[in-house]
């Protein structure tokens, strides 16, 4: 069966209720989202660099998305079923952007060969493991350019949002509205010079209404891990507020008191960086899911 495509031409640069829709689909329905890379596919090669870019063209997300059903205070579930990334990738390196842009004196282009298992960057073999680094839905208000994260998804840059993951986001406007695009064929935690491989992609995803688990933050489910994703302005505040979700879950779903919980996330559980480059800086608290399940 022909699934549904969201061509790339069909993308904004703010999730927003105010986003027209470009497609309606069903709860349950399968999806592929064509995608340009971060940069809007405006760097070709290695003679293009981010000083003759349009950056008002940075960070399409292709969408928006209305799924019907999804009601504020539900859950969207995307089922992560398939990322197919283009042949070619780009890596950049910018003064003042990323950990040390302070040493970065001009900026500078590499483009990387995207295979189907490798990826060869600067003459480097690298495994191949491509993720989605904007995805989310309309917030509850405003506009949210796409390279910014939040309650509502976006820009969170976390490299377990790949095929087989599930992303539950929680809903603040009819149709949820999701939008996904700046697919990495590879890229480590922090981002830390502010690109990972950036492609150009096509991501095809199910979308599932879920009405029995409102989430404040957005939640990944792995083969092995459950993790909730949270972004502040710094990383301090970001892990707080990502340990404190896990915490008051396994408290809720398990049953445990908060010492029990916080004793189990510590012992057990893990913080990872997720991205250090963004307007908000994000931090992810990950249980592997064998002390979640059957408690329900
Ligand atoms: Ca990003
Ligand atoms: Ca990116």
């Amino acid at each position: 069966m022909q699934g549904l495509v969201i061509t790339a031409d069909k993308h904004l640069y703010a999730m927003s209720a105010e986003a027209r829709p470009v497609e309606k689909v069903r709860s349950g329905d399968i999806v592929a989202f064509e995608c340009l890379d971060a940069l809007g596919g405006q760097i070709r090669s290695e003679a293009d660099t981010v000083a003759n870019i349009d950056f008002s063209r940075v960070n399409p997300a292709t969408g928006p998305v209305f799924v019907e059903g999804a009601e504020p205070g539900d859950t969207l579930a995307v089922d992560i079923l398939a990322i197919d990334t283009a042949s070619t990738g780009v890596v950049l390196s910018v003064p003042n952007l990323g950990i040390l842009g302070d040493r970065v004196t001009a900026p500078r282009t590499s483009i990387a060969r995207v295979g189907r298992r490798w990826v060869e960057l600067e003459g480097i073999r690298l495994p191949k493991a491509p993720m989605i680094g904007v995805i989310g839905v309309a917030p509850r208000e405003g506009a949210i350019p796409c390279g910014t994260p939040g309650p509502h998804g976006g820009n969170m840059d976390t490299r377990e949002i790949r095929a087989g993951s599930t992303l539950y986001l929680p809903v603040s406007q009819p149709g949820a509205l999701l939008a996904l695009g700046d697919v990495h064929a590879v890229m480590g935690d922090g981002e830390i010079c502010g690109t990972g491989v950036e492609c150009a992609a096509t991501v095809t995803v199910r979308v599932r209404v879920v009405k029995d688990w409102p989430v404040e933050w957005p939640w990944l489910e792995t083969e092995d891990d459950l993790m909730v994703i949270a972004s502040a302005d710094d990383l301090d505040a970001a892990a707080r507020e990502a340990t404190s979700q896990l915490v008051e879950f396994l408290r809720r779903r398990c049953g445990y008191s908060f010492d029990t919980a916080y004793m189990l996330v510590s012992t057990v559980g893990d913080l990872r960086i997720s991205q250090v480059v963004d307007p908000l800086l994000t931090v992810r608290a990950s249980i592997p899911k064998t002390y979640v399940e059957g408690e329900d």
